[in-house]
């Protein structure tokens, strides 16, 4: 089995890989660093929660380690995008973590922080900047930084970035570099897009994906709850109020609807806080560390809030609107089953949500819900063990989860609310019907894929 010293690591870098508790690269990171050492661009299709941070940053720390020179102010020696602050946040952690034998150099640049001091770390030149684009090209645009020098590019969560609208920003970053340089471009979807920035940016790139077996969301237990909207209030209480929840992200599709669940969920005794757009940079990291440290374990998000927030032992996510852009699904689940640990994923479906369960039973390649034709839904389920006057789906545990979407899943990185045909599979086989009351999932089957836990990076 490969080891992170068969993959050329030099020894500071092995030492802080040792101390996180690692003890075999993952595939991403088997495959990844000895790809991007090599010096060339690079191509990988990877979900988060895979390992991927670290099958970049590595290589960039070894490099570093390894050359010993020192940037030039307002220069920075590799840049790292990401599309939204707390992913920014949580690579500049990681980077302190891996880094922390390696003398270097890093900063974070982002929206809604104070330019002032991005501007003065900027000043003195860096070895690594991690950015959110619009920042960046505002520090770039008054001479703060120039990317003459700057010898490696990371895109990380690249389809993330194109469906924030950030692929202009991304291009206008590009061409600002020198020619020749290393481009490394990580998606956890490889829309038309995503190919044609890879055409147009990347010489040659070494494609590197990671099997679809080893996916994290294989391990996620998914569940859905075909309930009215009224029900979902008490269900989701109750499904927070079981003994087997650590730790919960509840995934809303408005910033209202945030700040309303959470408010519900206090009035029952339950402690809670929300995260999304409205709230300042401040309240969000805050927020985040006490989920962190397990003092608020329930968190309420949006999604563009909650994306790439990397937060080890959320052992339930709970979608308590379906979101209306399937990818999301995707990335909402991938909340929990992290480092190698199993999790849940409860969805509420309503019935004006129908047309998004479809949407993302098609993307996952799997069927959530049998359906036995397309009537109403009956009170299915609630969590309180009342039978459906009438079932029209066959809602079931999906113990044997969502396998169908890999990495190279295309999807057509289609806007919000589109719902047009996908190439996701239809479910193949049938399982036995079993009755969703929150509580009787079985856990997961594919445990301990990687071992050890992000200690540094997660406190
Ligand atoms: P990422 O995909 O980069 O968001 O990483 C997901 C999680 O896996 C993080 O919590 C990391 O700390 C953890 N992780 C990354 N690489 C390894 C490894 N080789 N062994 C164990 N855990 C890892």
């Amino acid at each position: 089995m490969t080891t992170f010293k068969d993959l050329g690591l030099a020894d500071p870098i092995l030492k802080a890989v040792e101390g996180e508790g690692y003890t075999t690269p993952t595939p991403i990171q088997a495959q990844g660093i000895p790809a991007i050492l090599s010096g060339g661009d690079v191509l990988g299709l990877a979900q988060t929660g895979t390992g991927k941070t670290a099958s970049f940053v590595l290589p960039l720390l070894h490099r570093i380690a390894e050359q010993g020179s020192r940037p030039n102010p307002k220069t920075c020696g590799a840049l790292i995008l990401a599309p939204t602050r707390e992913l920014a946040s949580q690579i500049a952690e990681s980077i302190r973590a891996y880094g922390q034998k390696v003398r270097h150099s890093s900063t974070v640049v982002v929206g809604g922080a104070r330019a002032m001091p991005q501007i003065r770390s900027l000043a003195r030149g860096m070895d690594i900047v991690v950015a959110t684009p619009g920042r960046l090209l505002d520090h770039m645009s008054t001479g703060a930084l120039r990317l003459d020098e700057t010898t490696t590019v990371v895109l990380d969560e690249a389809d993330h970035m194109l469906d924030l609208g950030f692929l202009p920003a991304i291009r206008k970053i590009l061409a600002a570099m020198p020619r020749k340089r290393q481009t490394i471009l990580l998606s956890a979807t490889m829309p038309k897009p995503i190919r044609a920035l890879a055409s147009d940016f990347l010489h040659e790139p070494q494609e590197i994906a990671v099997s679809p077996t080893s996916k994290p969301i294989d391990r996620i237990e998914q569940t859905v709850l075909l309930i009215e909207r009224d029900q979902k209030r008490q269900a989701l209480v109750d499904v927070l109020k079981r003994a087997d929840m650590d730790r919960a992200i509840v995934f809303t599709r408005t910033k209202h609807g945030a700040d309303k669940v959470t408010r519900q969920l206090e009035q029952a005794g339950l402690n809670a806080s929300a995260i999304h757009g409205n709230k300042s940079q401040g309240q969000r990291q805050k927020t985040l560390e006490s989920f962190r440290s397990g003092r608020t374990p329930i968190l309420v998000a949006t999604d563009i809030a909650a994306r790439g927030i990397d937060v080890d032992g959320v052992s339930h996510v709970v979608n308590f609107e379906l979101p209306n852009v399937p990818e999301s699904y995707v990335h909402r689940i991938g909340r929990t089953a992290r480092a190698g640990k199993s999790g849940s994923a409860i969805s509420f479906c309503d019935r004006s949500e129908r047309p998004f369960l479809r949407d993302i039973e098609k993307l996952i390649g799997k069927t959530l819900v049998e359906r036995d034709d397309d009537g109403p839904i009956g009170n299915t389920s609630n969590g309180k063990g009342r039978k459906p006057a009438r079932r029209s789906f066959k809602p079931r545990t999906d113990g044997a989860h969502a396998g169908g979407h890999s990495g190279a899943h295309a999807s057509d990185g289609a806007p919000s609310g589109s719902r047009g045909p996908r190439d996701g599979k239809p479910a193949g086989e049938k399982r036995p019907y079993r009755t969703p009351r929150p509580g009787t999932q079985s856990e997961g089957a594919q445990r301990g894929r990687f071992r050890g836990s992000r200690s540094a990076n997660a406190s």
